[in-house]
């Protein structure tokens, strides 16, 4: 690496949810988005973690950490029961975030972060999984334009917007472009050394309208797409312009392909007896995306900011969904699987002896059910050492989308989402950090900007 780089300031660009190809479609949006991207020539394949969740792999990047040594397996995690999830922030892993701690006086820039939290040192916007109405600290800044507007997300979840696509897609742009404004505010006013900004824009779009017709023309939503890039390809423009002497880093942790089926992996292990599901009334509440939607109407409905709940663990509200004491293993959280260990949870029912047998049955049920329904187009794994709030088995299908509402059918085919996450990104360096071991997966990316910072 150029050894001039080191101690300098760093800003790390996320474009989350865009693909390798897809970032060098962005240079024929705008000549700003060519400027932009001159800056970034050397540009490779990420492979993320075996969880196509942004906390994971972000949990790696800032940590340096396997997200499974962390206890990171997605957007939230088991706590004291199958039934009983937590979000996972930042105090819930088993490893500092390293990357952000760095020498100087200077604050950090952290805007739209999964699991990162508000702290002294930090000027921090929220990503809009944190459940209290603090969308930005420190207070001071809350009550000053543009951040007294700042709003993390556009829409409690992509289920609910999918119902008015267009005001959907309307909103979207107007809270990126907000989060762009006030990304400028920061980077031009404040002293930083470390600064992370994160655009979520593609990820929300390639849901709404589908990832292949991300730059596509003839939408009825164009004109207002098309206002939309040029205004962010001159806002990155500007942001390049004003980070010259910054070396810069461009990422996505994970990127879309177009979804053929949905796959609810407990009512496959309800079907070999695994687990016992309980058919609550309100059956679809027990989805994430559900909890995630009633933290963010009920925090639309606080009235007050309570500073000090900025420093309390959010808890995620608990919606029974298996009958523990018939279930040996479950998914409380898309794609992992946990067996219901009397070590790790009260409620368990799983000694340390049966583990090994149970695992295998639980493992080659599974097994035998994705290859005959997707070939070899998944990934099943043991997580083997890792934090105890880790899962037991992870699971990936291509082209699949992973949910725990409840109900028939396990396998839909026919109703589920146009695009889902894939485990690919990118990472695109500015030539300031070409080096001989290109990084391409985020724990080698941390052992890179680590020497920038240090
Ligand atoms: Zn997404």
């Amino acid at each position: 690496m150029n050894s001039s780089a080191s101690g300098s300031r760093l800003l790390l660009l996320s474009l989350d949810g865009l693909s390798l190809s897809q970032l060098d479609e962005l240079s024929q949006l705008s000549s700003d988005f060519r400027q932009f991207l001159v800056r970034i020539s050397d540009r490779k394949e990420l492979a993320c973690p075996l969880s196509t969740s942004p906390q994971a792999a972000w949990s790696e990047l800032l940590t340096g950490l396997s997200w499974s040594q962390l206890g990171c397996p997605g957007y939230a995690r088991p706590k004291d029961s199958l039934n009983d999830l937590e979000i996972v922030t930042e105090d819930l892993l088993s490893g500092r975030l390293d990357l952000l701690e760095c020498p100087g006086a200077e604050r950090q820039l952290l805007i739209n972060l999964p699991i990162v939290k508000p702290k002294d040192g930090r000027i921090w916007l929220s990503d809009g999984s944190w459940p209290y109405q603090n969308t930005v600290s420190p207070i001071e800044l809350r009550n000053c334009h543009p951040f007294d507007a700042y709003r993390p997300r556009p829409y409690a979840s992509t289920t609910v917007a999918l119902s008015d696509r267009r005001s959907s897609i309307i909103s979207c742009l107007a809270a990126e472009r907000q989060r762009l404004e006030c990304a400028l505010e920061l980077i031009r006013n404040q002293r930083w050394r470390i600064c992370i900004y994160r655009v979520s824009v593609f990820d929300q779009l390639a849901h709404l309208i589908g990832s292949d017709s991300l730059f596509c023309q003839g939408l009825i939503e164009s004109k207002e797409l098309e206002e939309f890039w040029t205004s962010l390809g001159t806002g990155l423009s500007e942001i390049a312009e004003l980070c010259a002497d910054t070396t810069l880093a461009v990422i996505s942790t994970f990127s879309h392909v177009n979804c053929r089926a949905r796959l609810n992996l407990n009512e496959l292990l309800s079907l070999a007896g695994f687990c016992v599901l309980r058919k609550t009334e309100n059956a679809e509440m027990t989805s994430i995306i559900e909890r995630r939607r009633s933290a963010a109407l009920a925090l639309a409905k606080a009235e007050v900011a309570v500073e000090s709940a900025a420093a309390q663990q959010p808890a995620v509200s608990s919606t029974s969904c298996f009958e523990l004491e018939r279930t040996v293993a479950g998914s409380p959280t898309a794609g992992a699987v946990y067996l219901n260990r009397k070590s790790r949870f009260a409620s368990g029912i799983v000694e340390d002896f049966q583990v090994n047998v149970i695992l295998e049955r639980v493992e080659d049920y599974l097994r035998n059910y994705l290859t005959k329904e997707f070939a070899s187009g998944f990934q099943l794994e043991k997580i083997i050492g890792g934090h105890e709030r880790s899962p037991d088995l992870i699971v990936q299908i291509n082209g699949v989308e992973l949910h725990n509402t409840l109900g028939p059918p396990w396998l839909d085919r026919h109703n589920h989402p146009r695009s889902t996450h894939c485990g690919a990104g990118f990472i695109a360096l500015s030539a300031s950090l070409s080096s001989l071991s290109a990084p391409t997966s985020p724990l080698q990316l941390y052992k890179l900007l680590k020497e920038v910072v240090a």
